[in-house]
């Protein structure tokens, strides 16, 4: 019998995993998106883990490698690599070319999309704005639900069970890290940034300080992409709008467009090059989230019902599930993508025992990424500080 996953949400992640699960034996996939195009430009970068061929090279990271020996068995890791492996070259391609630098989202969105439509094995779309009721209608016995909706997630709330209904962020736990913004801009140069160049750039800089990510940086032989933050207060955060250009940040936030400026001219002194077109700049809360419950087992649990999250699985992948800052989350959304579709691929896996793994899994991911968020966030707490010893110190707590 043929099982049938409806998926929502057509962004990377869900895009992803229809990928993985068209081509899964015994399994049709219902994909929905509210969407009608692939618009957001901004560049974004996937980890390199995401094409590791060995537990060596996935632990690469200098921040993450340590976490991820400490919450992951080998076996665990060699079963995700072994996936990984057996991915269908087309698709595997396309990850291999992202996780070698920069790529718009846009990109990524349609390149997955096309590459979904041009495969024999048909998945059928519906183009709207799903509901949370449309999504429980969808359900047949036997059918998979899985919400892919981003961070404001269709399903998060209603995945536990509640006897006045839903209630808003119930499902949810966030640590809300700072404020930032955004900064990205095209420099006619190659141009790369480590911890030397961003302390003696910021120099001048002591209370606004621009931090390009590390290899957040990218040439591509014509141009460098730079992203770069900017920690901010609250209440800056609440006057500013939620996108606007350098112009917008000289006219209306000049001690912070100073310090930015400070930093570019310095780029432009050691490498001679221009900034090419405007800068584009985003201000953004980053939180760190997960969802308490990132599958309906709590209401497989409580009984057969008359709601239809009682007797069907029904999961969240990608942001729906899991939110970080310091660019990491469609890495981790294509990871849950890749266990989720291992999972579906094992026909003989009870509902049960699938939303519990998948549990853990999540259970584990989060706690990877919360470790190497709040390491970031700590080292760039120090920078801020670096040059005043005793406001160091009070960031330390030494044993
Ligand atoms: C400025 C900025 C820079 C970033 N840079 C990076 C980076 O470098 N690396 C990185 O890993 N991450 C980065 N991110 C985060 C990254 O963009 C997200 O993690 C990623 O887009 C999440 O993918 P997703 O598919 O889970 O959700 P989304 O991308 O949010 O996609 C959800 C999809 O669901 C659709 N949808 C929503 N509701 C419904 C509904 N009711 N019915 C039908 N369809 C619906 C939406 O239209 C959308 O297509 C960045 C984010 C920002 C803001």
């Amino acid at each position: 019998m043929t099982m049938r996953v409806h998926v929502v949400g057509a962004g990377p992640v869900g895009l992803l995993l229809t990928a993985l699960l068209q081509s899964t034996e015994g399994c049709s996939v219902h994909l929905c998106e509210k969407r009608d195009e692939y618009t957001r430009t901004r560049m974004v970068q996937l980890e390199p883990y995401l094409v590791a061929d060995s537990i060596e090279s996935y632990r690469i990271d200098s921040i993450d490698g340590d976490s991820v020996e400490a919450i992951f068995d080998p076996p665990e890791l060699e079963e995700a690599l072994a996936y990984r492996r057996s991915i269908a070259p087309d698709l595997s391609a396309l990850l291999q070319g992202w996780a070698m630098g920069f790529c718009p989202l846009n990109s990524i969105e349609r390149s997955l999309s096309e590459l979904i439509d041009a495969r024999g094995h048909s998945v059928e779309r519906t183009a709207a704005a799903v509901t949370a009721d449309d999504a429980m209608s969808m359900l047949e016995p036997g059918d998979i639900l899985i919400d892919a909706t981003g961070s404001k997630s269709l399903l998060r709330d209603h995945v536990i069970p509640t006897s006045e209904g839903p209630v808003e962020a119930a499902n949810t736990v966030t640590v809300r890290l700072e404020y930032a913004l955004v900064i990205t801009f095209l420099y006619g140069q190659p141009y790369d940034c480590n911890e030397y160049c961003k302390y003696y750039k910021n120099k001048e800089n002591p209370r606004y300080k621009f931090i390009p990510m590390v290899n957040r940086t990218h040439y591509d032989g014509a141009v460098s992409h730079v992203t770069g933050i900017v920690s901010i207060s609250a209440e800056e955060y609440e006057a500013m709008p939620s996108r606007f250009d350098g112009e917008w940040l000289r006219e209306s936030a000049p001690d912070v467009a100073r310090s930015m400026d400070r930093f570019i001219e310095e780029i432009k002194r050691e490498t001679e090059g221009e900034i090419l077109g405007d800068l584009e700049i985003v201000r953004i809360p980053l939180d760190l989230y997960r969802a308490r419950n990132a599958t309906n087992r709590q209401w497989l649990a409580a009984g057969p019902s008359e709601h239809p999250f009682s007797r069907s699985p029904v999961l969240l992948a990608g942001d729906s599930a899991i939110g970080s800052p310091y660019f990491q989350s469609i890495s981790l959304g294509f990871e849950s993508a890749m266990f989720l579709a291992r999972l579906v691929a094992q026909r003989d896996l009870a509902a049960r025992e699938m939303l519990d793994r998948y549990e853990l899994y999540i259970y584990k991911q989060w706690l990877r990424v919360y470790m190497r968020s709040k390491m970031i966030k700590h080292n760039k707490d120090l920078f801020e500080s670096i040059d005043e010893p005793l406001a160091l110190l009070d960031k330390l707590h030494i044993y």
